[in-house]
């Protein structure tokens, strides 16, 4: 028996082969859940989709535009009739110091990250509150809690500790709807996010601050998801979970 038998979800930034989405997207597949995947590019979309198996959707949407998610969130309907879970995965991050922050470096981290997560969330939510339940699952990080010091610039860290401040204040106003909003806060896991910029001195500086000595794996945040997405946390709403090895216990 699956956790999530039955359920659909969209998961947003999910083609990328060795990310957090795909990870999650697997693991839910392997629980019953039917899943979406929206990614930029709709090939990568639909061949991550097909890797998971019969009965999943991959689609193009870039999560900064809101008339893509809501024709994402309209098309997912049809597909499967109902979205049970919305997994706000999508992100970017870029390694600036404070003072070499351009507004465009700015639009662009916040734009994905927290816009991004906003106008998925606001797709799905009327239909949610007309089924009266639904689960978002937003990704946020370390970066947010700790300020930094992982590979993300500052904007990265705000833009973080923004969707933080959005999935509490989420939590609060749809619990009457019968729909949970929480939050995951990885550590360093090793993806492709750092697109080939991070150094081996700088992966190493990471290492020595994590208490369980490595780095996580994808499939360590997947975990969290499932847990967050399913009825193991019925009672669950408004919260940050860890997912960091030890490398920020607080
Ligand atoms: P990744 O780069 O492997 O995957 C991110 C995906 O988002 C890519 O497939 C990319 O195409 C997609 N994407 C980018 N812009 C988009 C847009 N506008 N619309 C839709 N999709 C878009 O990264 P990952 O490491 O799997 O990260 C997943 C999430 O986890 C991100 O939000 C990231 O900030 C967060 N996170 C990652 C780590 C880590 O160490 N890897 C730590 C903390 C938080």
């Amino acid at each position: 028996m699956g956790l999530l038998d039955g359920q659909t979800a969209i998961i947003t930034g999910a083609a990328s082969p060795r990310g957090l989405g795909k990870a999650t997207a697997r693991l839910f597949a392997e629980h019953g859940c039917r899943v979406a995947i929206l990614d930029l590019d709709l090939g990568q979309a639909e061949e991550a989709a097909a890797d998971l198996g019969d009965g999943h959707i991959g689609l193009a949407c870039d999560v900064t535009r809101r008339a893509d998610c809501d024709a994402a969130a309209a098309t997912v309907i049809e597909a499967f009739g109902q979205i049970d879970i919305v997994v706000n995965n999508a992100g970017i991050t870029q390694p600036l110091k404070i003072m070499d922050i351009r507004h465009e470096n700015y639009d662009a981290v916040l734009d994905v990250n927290l816009l991004g997560t906003l106008h998925m969330s606001q797709a799905v939510i009327p239909h949610m509150r007309g089924r009266k339940s639904g689960k978002l699952v937003n990704m946020s990080s370390v970066s947010a809690q700790r300020g930094g010091g992982i590979f993300g610039g500052p904007h990265y860290s705000a833009a973080k500790a923004g969707v933080l401040g959005l999935t509490k204040a989420m939590a609060r106003e749809l619990a009457p709807d019968g729909i949970r909003a929480n939050a995951i806060c990885p550590g360093f896991i090793a993806t492709d996010i750092t697109q080939g910029k991070l150094t081996p001195e700088m992966k190493e500086q990471i290492l020595a601050g994590i208490p369980m000595g490595r780095a996580g794996e994808a499939s360590d945040v997947a975990g969290c998801a499932l847990f967050l997405a399913s009825d193991l946390s019925a009672y669950v709403t408004g919260s940050e979970v860890d997912v960091n090895g030890g490398s920020l216990i607080h």
